[in-house]
């Protein structure tokens, strides 16, 4: 028996930055007193929280919804470890792997000169602002390197094509969107039939087959791309490696020596998730890109609903919706937005899907 563990809980029509409460776990279940929601372990999965490496994060589907908890402190997480039945909860297995795997890299580096020279930034500094001065301080050249070594791990496991047809037409939209930016773009295709697309630190974006395959238009497509190009302008991934590789190897990062933690956060980068805030900021920028460069926005809106459509009850999305308990409410957000900006001179691009598809297959079946 217990008396309830404190955390926050997200889910549908509470607040956003989550809600204070306890949650007391019985032998089979949690169950959520204020809310009168018991859920079974069996309907867990647990998942690495991004702004802070070693937490633990527990979703489950209720009615269509997304729910999310997360323990509200230290105490609280080490409370909910130890009476939760490890083998029945999916996904804590691999938690556990990589919150033990980031300690020990943890431990490779914290004794380096630089881990007291942050630290002394911390006792001054919010965690958060830190990683952000840091992400801030890596020289653009160690970004495209670790842009390209995770890109040549994933080369291993996935054929990505990067010429063709179906590429240009990706790299079309990606290049009008990315003009003014500091970055310079590689636009590459999987053959993933997982409909997502996903950005590297250094601008390498990938788009899956299955999202092409998803999208009516390309305006939908520029949706996705506006997003995933503001991850990188606003170096999220990079954030989130700092976060979860431990502040020494970030100072090394400064400091330009990247071959030394590329391996640390090569690996992470396939398996990222971002927080709330960063996804709410993508969208939110990433629609200020899209009218700036004077592309109907509306596409993003269709596309995020067909999302919702097809991962409703899923507690697994793609990339950009994976960290959102709630994406009704971003969906509101961005039509918000669009509601109080309107582009008058935006335009509809136009997109062959058919030509685009049967190129992609083809470069495919070269690549193979
Ligand atoms: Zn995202």
């Amino acid at each position: 028996m217990n008396n309830g563990v404190s955390i926050l809980l997200f889910g549908p029509e509470l607040h956003n930055a989550g809600e204070l409460t306890t949650c007391v776990i019985e032998p089979d279940r949690i169950y959520l007193p204020t809310y009168k929601q018991n859920v079974n372990f069996s309907e867990l999965e647990a998942r690495v929280g991004s702004f802070d490496h070693n937490q633990l994060q527990l979703c489950w589907q209720n009615q269509g919804h997304t729910w999310m908890l997360i323990p509200a402190n230290p105490d609280a997480q080490k409370t909910l470890i130890k009476l939760m039945p490890k083998n029945e909860v999916a996904g804590f297995a691999k938690w556990k792997r990589e919150t033990l795997g980031q300690s020990l890299v943890w431990k490779s580096v914290a004794y380096s000169l630089c881990t007291l020279a942050l630290a002394a930034i911390l006792l001054v500094w919010q965690y958060d602002t830190a990683v952000s001065w840091v992400a801030g301080r890596v020289p653009l050249a160690t970004e495209y390197k670790i842009g390209e070594s995770v890109l040549g791990s994933l080369k291993t496991q996935t054929a990505l094509v990067d010429k063709g047809i179906s590429v240009d037409a990706v790299k079309k939209i990606g290049d009008r969107l990315t003009k003014d930016s500091p970055y310079k773009y590689q636009w590459h295709l999987s053959n993933d039939p997982a409909i997502n697309a996903f950005a590297l630190p250094g601008g390498i974006v990938i788009v899956n087959k299955g999202l092409l395959e998803k999208a009516d238009s390309a305006n939908e497509v520029a949706g996705v791309l506006a997003h995933e190009i503001q991850h990188v302008e606003q170096r999220h991934a990079l954030k989130n490696m700092i976060t979860s590789s431990g502040i020494a190897a970030a100072v090394l990062l400064v400091l330009g020596d990247a071959n030394a933690v590329m391996m640390i956060m090569a690996h992470q980068v396939s398996a990222q998730y971002f927080s709330r805030q960063a996804e709410a900021d993508a969208d939110m920028k990433g629609l200020v890109l899209l009218n700036k460069n004077k592309i109907d926005p509306q596409g993003m809106v269709v596309f995020f609903k067909k999302m919702q459509e097809a991962y409703k009850g899923k507690a697994n999305g793609p990339e950009w919706m994976s960290s959102h308990p709630d994406t009704a409410n971003r969906i509101q957000a961005i039509e918000n937005f669009i509601k109080e900006h309107p582009c008058t001179d935006c335009e509809k691009l136009k997109w062959d899907k058919k030509a685009i598809l049967a190129s992609l297959e083809k470069e495919k079946t070269k690549a193979k």
